[in-house]
């Protein structure tokens, strides 16, 4: 018997966000609009993506004793994910400065704070919600060590989702473990590094084999407005995306992460869950923010189509 459906590995920050009729150059001062903040960082969205859609949810992360702290673990219990695997302390919260113009370009200053002193000994001390939880799920916003020891403690029954965000190039045993890896077009060049060079054509289907060739068990690459792609060593299959009318795409790869791990947690095929997970991103991009555009299993299913 599991006790939580997802457990969640990664980052937590605070988002400070300004509107400004002009980014400044350097040197300047700008004066922008209020001040708004916002819980995020891709280890809080995801938690709060699974919770909102039914999954008994964990979180490991690392934030700091500080206000932003408590708005953080605050975020997190009211939408119901278990806040024991968050850590308090040893630098201050990670901080994500971002400033916005009139046409949605931004310039972002991320302090990982809290979330760089994330660390394989943490991870260790956590070991019991990694023997009773169903799928574990990272992102690259925490060090890469810190995966790596993720990777180490997972029980051999326990299937893992990495979605490499920001992404660098993985160590074997990382993308070994990876059922599936999930990238957008971005992060799969960078994680296939030089073997991208040898890519002639547009069609994802061609970087997808040669992501496969890597290691991971199974591939899923995330294709924005187009859905996505799904590959394992049986199948590569297109998943159609909803059609919706985007307003605002930000955590649409996290809520789309999220749904896909709980999902195949649950039994379902990586293509019936990357299916799912089309329509939970789908609905995230039709409202604005990060964590409060995250759909609820019942707004998933009166999702048209
Ligand atoms: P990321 O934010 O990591 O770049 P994507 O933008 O590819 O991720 O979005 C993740 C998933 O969310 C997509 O595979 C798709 O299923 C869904 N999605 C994103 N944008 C749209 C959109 N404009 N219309 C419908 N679905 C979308």
């Amino acid at each position: 018997m599991y006790d939580y459906d997802l457990l969640v590995v990664g980052s937590a920050n605070a988002d400070l966000v300004i509107g400004v009729e002009r980014r400044p150059a350097a040197g300047e001062t700008v004066l922008g609009g209020d001040l708004a903040v916002h819980p995020g960082g891709k280890g809080a969205n995801q938690a709060v993506a699974a919770a909102r859609l039914g999954a008994r949810t964990a979180l490991l992360a690392r934030v700091g004793d500080d206000a932003y702290g408590r708005l953080l673990l605050d975020s997190q219990r009211a939408a119901g994910v278990d806040t024991v695997g968050m850590l308090v302390g040893g630098a201050p919260t990670g901080v994500a400065l971002i400033t916005v113009d009139p046409s949605g370009d931004n310039s972002i200053v991320v302090s990982p704070g809290a979330n760089g002193r994330l660390t394989p000994v943490d991870v260790r001390a956590a070991g019991c919600l990694f023997h009773t939880s169903r799928v574990v799920s990272a992102q690259l916003e925490i060090p890469l060590e810190t995966v790596e020891e993720v990777v180490r403690q997972l029980p051999p029954e326990a299937r893992f989702v990495l979605n490499p965000s920001p992404p660098r190039p993985l160590p074997t045993a990382v993308l070994a473990a990876c059922d599936p890896l999930i990238v957008n077009e971005h992060e799969a060049k960078v994680i296939l590094g030089e073997a991208a060079v040898s890519i002639t054509s547009d069609d994802p289907e061609d970087w997808v084999r040669l992501l496969l060739a890597k290691g991971p068990r199974s591939v899923v690459v995330t294709l924005g407005a187009e859905g996505a792609l799904v590959a394992s060593s049986k199948e590569v299959a297109r998943i159609p995306s909803v059609p919706v009318t985007a307003v605002d795409t930000t955590g649409a790869g996290d809520s789309f992460t999220a749904a896909l791990a709980w999902k195949l947690g649950t039994g379902a095929s990586l293509t019936e869950a990357a299916a799912y997970a089309a329509r939970v991103g789908a609905a995230a991009v039709t409202r604005r923010g990060a964590q409060e555009s995250f759909p609820t299993a019942e707004e998933v299913e009166s999702l048209c189509c």
